[in-house]
C-alpha cells in the first residue's frame, strides 16, 4: 500500500539527532520558553525574510492572536469585516471569528484554487478591515494584486501561512508578503513538528511587542500582566525538534516541487484536471489536488491499486453544521472544488518506484 502521507518516514531521519537534543532538553530543567523557541524565532523570522517571528502552541492561535494585537493596537475593531476565501480550511475562518471579527467570504479562483482578487474588491465596504489570503496546497495567493488593492483600501493584510513554508515570489517569501502572518507545524506540513506548534511573522515592530506578550499571560516581565492574554506558547521540545528540520526545509520543498513536475508532465489522463502552477518557487505543494468528475469512483479505483488519497476538503465551511447561520450561501466555484478535488500522495518518502506507479495508475484509469 502506498500511504498518503507516513510521518515516521519523513521524520526518520532526524531519529538520532532528535535524541540527543532531547537529552540535552531534559538535563538542561528548562522546559517553557527558553534557548530553543528564541532560537527557532530568530532562524524562522530570518528564513522568511521578516523582522520577528513570535512561537505559539499552534496554526490557529497564530492567527488569533494577530488578530487579537492588532485590536490591542486599535487597528481593528470587534465587528470588523475580514476578507476570507471561502473554500479555505476552517481555521482561517474560526480566526476571524475568535477575534469577534466578521469574516466574509469570497470565491476563490478554479484553476489555483487561491482566492480570486477580482472577487475582493466586489465585497469591501466600509467595514472591511483586513484581508485573510490563504496559500492554500502551498501555492502563493495573487499577492502583488492583492497587495495593490490592500492599499488603495487601507486594510490589513494577514497571510495565512499554514500550507506554505519557503513559498517564494520575487526573493519575498511567505509570510513576508503583509502585515502579519499565520504559520502551522502540525505533523503533516512541510515543516512540521512532532506535535502541535505554530509562529507569527511580521515586521510590525508595536505588534511584535503586543504578541510577545500576549501568548505568554498578557506578561513581559513576570507576574506583571499588562493585557488579557492567552497561554500560548510554543513548546520549547518542538522547537528543538523544528531547530533540526528548519536547515532541510528548502530541500524539501525542492523535492516536492520535483515530485509535482513530474506528475504535471506524465500524469496525462483527461478525466483528470491537474492544478495550475507557473513553474516557479511560488509553490511549495503542501498538498497535490486534482480535480475530477466522480472523485469518489478514483478514489476507490486508487484503492484498489493500493495507492492511498485524501480529500481536502469534502465539506466547505460555509455548508458545516458548525457555521450554520451560512448554510444557504451560494459559493457555486467553492461548491465545484469540494465536490471534485483529490489529494494524491506528494511527499518526501515515497520512492521513485512509487511513484512510476502513481503516474501509471492515473493514467490507466
Ligand atoms: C493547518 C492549518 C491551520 C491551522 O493550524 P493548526 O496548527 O492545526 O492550528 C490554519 N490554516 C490552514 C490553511 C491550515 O492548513
Amino acid at each position: 500500500m502506498i500511504t498518503f502521507l507516513n510521518l515516521y518516514k519523513i521524520n526518520q531521519p532526524f531519529e538520532t539527532a532528535f535524541h540527543e537534543k532531547m537529552k540535552q532538553f531534559f538535563e538542561a530543567g528548562w522546559y517553557v520558553l527558553g534557548k530553543e523557541v528564541s532560537a527557532f524565532e530568530a532562524g524562522f523570522a530570518s528564513y522568511c525574510g521578516a523582522k520577528y517571528c513570535i512561537g505559539v502552541g499552534n496554526g490557529l492561535d497564530a492567527l488569533v492572536l494577530i488578530f487579537k494585537g492588532y485590536i490591542e493596537l486599535g487597528k481593528l475593531q470587534k465587528g470588523d469585516e475580514v476578507l476570507v476565501p471561502a473554500n479555505t480550511y476552517i481555521a482561517s475562518i474560526l480566526a476571524v471569528l475568535q477575534a469577534d471579527l466578521v469574516p466574509v467570504l469570497i470565491e476563490p479562483k478554479l484553476e489555483t484554487y487561491t482566492i480570486d482578487p477580482h472577487a475582493i474588491e466586489a465585497k469591501i465596504t466600509t467595514k472591511t478591515k483586513a484581508i485573510l489570503p490563504v496559500h492554500l496546497y502551498g501555492q502563493l495567493c495573487e499577492m502583488t494584486t492583492i497587495n495593490e488593492i490592500a492599499k488603495r483600501h487601507h486594510l490589513l493584510i494577514i497571510e495565512d501561512a499554514a500550507q506554505a513554508h519557503g513559498a517564494t515570489r520575487n526573493n519575498t517569501k511567505a509570510g513576508s508578503f503583509g502585515n502579519a502572518a499565520g504559520f502551522s507545524f502540525y505533523p503533516g506540513k512541510n515543516l512540521g513538528a512532532l506535535g502541535d506548534a505554530g509562529a507569527i511573522t511580521t515586521n510590525d515592530a508595536a505588534l511584535a511587542e503586543v504578541l510577545f506578550s500576549l501568548r505568554n499571560y498578557g506578561s513581559k516581565v513576570k507576574y506583571e500582566n499588562e493585557r488579557l492574554g492567552v497561554n500560548s506558547r510554543l513548546d520549547e521540545l518542538q522547537a528543538a525538534f523544528l531547530n533540526l528540520k528548519l536547515p532541510h526545509l528548502e530541500a524539501e520543498n525542492e523535492f516536492r516541487r520535483r515530485l509535482a513536475k513530474r506528475y504535471l508532465l506524465e500524469i496525462n489522463n483527461e478525466k483528470i484536471i491537474l492544478p495550475q502552477w507557473d513553474g516557479t518557487d511560488n509553490h511549495v505543494f503542501h498538498l497535490f489536488v486534482v480535480r475530477t468528475q466522480n472523485r469518489l469512483a478514483l478514489q476507490d479505483y486508487l484503492k484498489n491499486q493500493g495507492i492511498e488519497t485524501m480529500i481536502h476538503y469534502p465539506i466547505p465551511p460555509h455548508k458545516q453544521k458548525a457555521l450554520f447561520n451560512w448554510n444557504n450561501l451560494s459559493f457555486p466555484i467553492t461548491a465545484k472544488i469540494h465536490d471534485e478535488v483529490l489529494s494524491i500522495p506528494l511527499n518526501s518518502s515515497l520512492t521513485n518506484d512509487e511513484i512510476d506507479q502513481i503516474i501509471q495508475k492515473l493514467n490507466q484509469y
